[in-house]
């Protein structure tokens, strides 16, 4: 085996999976990539949160059945679905090589050696790695490296595959890095399989973490991007500080330009987290916070311990704190018995909350999760048409958010060329807000500037770096 490519489905933990196993293959001497049509090893990690990335997930391993027989390229199947259905998906894809579970990413190298050996198939789904997990820090290059290296913008996208090096010493850094402090959840949310394939919540001890930011920093990213099923319930296990005090110790620390964090439990919104993003420069003026549904009595039966009115509290409390903060949010419609009086309830909470951005998703029964057990009760056309409804609020609030940001000047951390248009760059604003722009200077990936944002396109923002000194800039601007 020389070559490997990886494909991602899912959330950002399996993203910053899959780079830390193109770390481990790069460090065995493999070379990523750009399709895998050219791998001798394709990995498909997987998400099994909702039926249809599982769905495309097996589709898209079985597309490389043919391969295998006919040029011998060895198939692994990774993330959550292997978790969950071990090697059950034997049944279903026998010609897979191995199946991997998230907290056995770090056994890769001996579990190839045993592929290699001819002790296929490898199932690594043990108990043991998921109430122990290994947090394997990445490995990282230069960054001026990759911001010379043509498969950039694949490299960042959702289809994963590092651009090749010359020597195995690890993967490129990004302009915006990701870091797991935590893995797992405690709050059995009950339309949720998270805490049945990825464990009970474990905190990564906090100078572990210091230790990774600042190698990062040292490569050349600018930006970290703490990652946990529920940050908000990070705890320290060694001097069991909290995640406002992990924010404080990395602010601090003063490695980065920019902190962020995803993804947080409203119930567990504490007034010190919103204290630590008021008052924290380095901490980025964006929170994620679930609502999922604004009607009580659903909220009830998915366990989400907060009604609508207290969701909107918490949120205008983070207003009020953090002016220019962006919310985003995940909703589900259709849950089981949802009426319409309680998808009215969303549709007004959404309203009120003035989400930012939001990812909106139909119910999807899940194997082993208490609301499973409930009869699936909606029909698929209701469930499209409050989809649908729900949509159409989510782009007229979005673009409200976007509208308020044009004509005035925001610091965008500069993350590459635009996906779409290789004259223009791309970045992000401390609000999250995907920017691109034209400049006439060379930019590197990791580079702060200002830039007048001057109109929305589509869902993103079109600006110039050409700054006009009569603009107001925004409090706490670094370029
Ligand atoms: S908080 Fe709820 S939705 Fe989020 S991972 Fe945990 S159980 Fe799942």
């Amino acid at each position: 085996m020389n070559t490997f490519y990886i494909h991602t489905f899912g959330c950002q933990m399996n993203v910053h999976d899959s780079e830390r196993m193109a770390q481990l293959l790069v460090g065995q001497g493999l070379r990523p990539v750009g399709s895998p049509q050219e791998a001798d090893l394709v990995i498909v990690n997987t998400c099994s949160v909702r039926a249809k990335p599982e769905h495309k997930a097996l589709s898209e391993v079985g597309r490389h059945q043919q391969r295998k027989k006919t040029e011998g390229c060895r198939i692994i199947l990774a993330g959550c679905l292997a978790q969950q259905e071990g090697h059950r998906l034997l049944s279903k894809a026998p010609y897979l090589d191995a199946i991997i579970g998230p907290d056995a990413v770090w056994r890769l190298p001996e579990i190839l050696a045993s592929i290699q050996d001819g002790h296929g198939p490898v199932i690594a789904v043990d108990q043991h790695d998921r109430d122990n997990p290994c947090f394997v820090p990445l490995k990282i290059g230069s960054i001026a490296r990759r911001s010379q290296e043509p498969d950039f913008a694949k490299a960042t996208s959702g289809r994963f595959a590092v651009p090749s090096l010359d020597k195995p010493q690890g993967i490129p850094a990004k302009a915006s890095a990701l870091v797991t402090i935590m893995k797992g959840c405690d709050n059995f949310c009950s339309y949720c399989v998270v805490p049945h394939v990825r464990g009970r919540e474990v905190s990564r001890p906090a100078e572990d973490i210091l230790r990774e930011v600042k190698a990062l920093a040292d490569a050349g990213s600018r930006e970290v991007v703490l990652l946990g099923q529920n940050v908000n319930s990070y705890n320290d296990p060694e001097s069991g500080t909290g995640f406002p005090g992990l924010l404080e110790a990395l602010d601090r620390q003063g490695a980065v330009d920019r902190i962020r964090f995803i993804t947080s439990h409203p119930k567990d919104l504490s007034p010190s987290l919103i204290r630590a993003v008021a008052g924290l420069d380095r901490v980025c003026e964006h929170v994620h916070l679930g609502l999922q549904s604004g009607s009580d009595r659903i909220l009830g039966l998915m366990n989400r311990g907060y009604t609508g009115a207290q969701f909107l509290k918490m949120a205008a409390a983070f207003r009020r704190a953090v002016p220019e903060v962006s919310i985003t949010t995940d909703i589900i419609v259709g849950f089981p018995s949802e009426d319409d009086e309680d998808f009215k309830d969303t549709l007004a909470v959404v309203r009120a909350a003035a989400f930012d951005q939001a990812f909106s998703f139909i119910y999807s029964k899940r194997p082993g999760t208490a609301a499973g057990k409930l009869p699936d009760n909606i029909s698929r056309q209701v469930k499209l048409e409050r989809l649908s409804a729900l949509q159409s609020l989510l782009v007229e609030l979005a673009a409200d958010s976007l509208s308020r940001l044009t004509g005035r000047i925001h610091p965008v951390l500069v993350e590459g060329r635009s996906l779409r248009n290789p004259d223009a760059y791309r970045g992000r604003t401390r609000c999250n807000r995907v920017v691109n722009f034209a400049a006439a200077q060379f930019l590197r990936p990791g580079e702060t500037v200002n830039v007048h944002v001057v109109e929305v396109r589509g869902h993103t923002l079109w600006g110039e770096t050409k700054v006009d000194p009569n603009l107001p800039c925004r409090v706490g601007d670094d370029g």
